[in-house]
């Protein structure tokens, strides 16, 4: 008696890829990147599944750190982006919230401020991907700042975050961790690189700390097929059912603005999930879904509440059987390639609407 759209939520699959994170790196401490709601899979549930192995979760604001203390969480947070105010500081020095620095703002913003106890700092460094980060130049000024003051803790941590680590071929990695490299010399600070990307496919860019997001939730950062990436184990499994059949024409079309025809006496099933869940509606018609464990091409526009399939090639189909739109036997990142998009962008854009089901079999 309920709309069969969920999105089933596997932590035991979280915990795994969190653990290859942490295996392909033990010299290192790994930060749970639980931001944006933990990629679209519910943060304070993913947080509580994860806290007891990891020493440090990263997410993006303030916000999002203090939703996990109010739910209870009591490791450190670090916030990727720092502080966007100056009244932020005093909140993080009293939640244990550890502060990324990347420009003056925050630099000064924090020596200011008179906290109630002494801040975890980490610098950011620009080394190429002109995004966020003090210039290699300014670094040196910012780290004397900090390190000479009692509102911070020491030690300080050197960061940087790269651009174009997704792609194994690309030059710009190396680049990036020699000006990283350069900036830092002589200087014995802890330093953190590396992301999802890093951790999997640069072995060089694993450091004292990492912060994997993206393959805690089983989707790899990579395009192809990658040793350690198709290790990892699909979290989120987007799941309806089929809600309605019927046999059409040839010739007959199917869905808002008829753009998909049938060229035989076809079965369309319909089926509970659109993109009011989260199913993009620019994906392309013939896009695979699973009915019945059965691979399916998607017919017609997605709705906002429902798609249509073609399941001509299945023997039956019946109200109620069941369907997935991506997960455990269909790579999200299959999805989002028929949707010209990226898994992060599919898993992250989750709306509430799909009520999250945790299995939990610990
Ligand atoms: C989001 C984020 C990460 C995690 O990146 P993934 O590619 O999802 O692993 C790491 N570091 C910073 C600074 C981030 O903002």
């Amino acid at each position: 008696m309920s709309r069969p759209t969920q999105a089933h939520i596997n932590l035991d699959a979280l915990r795994f890829n969190y653990q290859l994170a942490c295996n392909l790196a033990p010299q290192s401490q790994t930060v749970a990147v639980v931001k944006a709601n933990a990629y679209g899979h519910g943060a304070v549930e993913c947080a509580k599944a994860l806290e007891p192995l990891a020493p440090a979760l990263g997410v993006a604001c303030i916000e999002e750190a203090l939703q996990l203390r109010q739910a209870g969480l009591n490791k450190p947070i670090l916030l990727l982006e720092g502080i966007f105010s100056a009244d932020e500081v005093e909140i993080a020095a009293r939640e244990n919230f550890w502060l990324m620095v990347e420009n003056t703002f925050q630099a000064d913003a924090i020596c200011q401020a008179k906290p109630s106890a002494p801040l975890r700092c980490w610098i950011k460094i620009d080394t190429g991907m002109h995004r966020l980060g003090l210039v290699p130049e300014q670094f040196n000024s910012v780290y004397q700042q900090l390190q000479t003051s009692a509102n911070v803790h020491s030690p300080l941590l050197a960061a940087s975050h790269f651009a174009c680590a997704d792609e194994l071929k690309n030059a710009t990695t190396e680049q990036q961790l020699q000006v990283f490299n350069t900036t830092i010399q002589g200087l014995d600070c802890p330093t953190s690189i590396a992301n999802s990307a890093g951790i999997l496919g640069w072995p060089q860019a694993r450091s004292n700390w990492n912060r994997p997001g993206i393959m805690l939730y089983g989707s790899s950062p990579f395009e192809h097929s990658h040793a350690e990436g198709d290790k990892l184990k699909a979290v989120m499994t987007l799941r309806s059912a089929v809600i309605s059949v019927r046999h059409v024409k040839a010739g007959d079309s199917v869905g808002y603005g008829a753009n998909w025809n049938a060229d035989k006496p076809s079965t369309i099933a319909t089926v509970a999930a659109g993109y009011g869940d989260g199913y993009p509606r620019v994906i392309a018609n013939g896009t695979p879904v699973l009915v019945n464990g059965q691979s399916c091409p998607l017919a017609g526009r997605v709705s906002m509440d429902m798609i249509s399939v073609d399941v001509s090639h299945l023997n039956s189909v019946k109200i109620g059987d069941p369907v997935e739109l991506w997960g455990e036997n269909l790579p999200v990142n299959e999805i989002a390639g028929h949707a010209n998009t990226l898994g992060y962008e599919l898993l992250t854009r989750m709306p509430a609407r799909p009520t999250r089901i945790y299995s939990d079999l610990n």
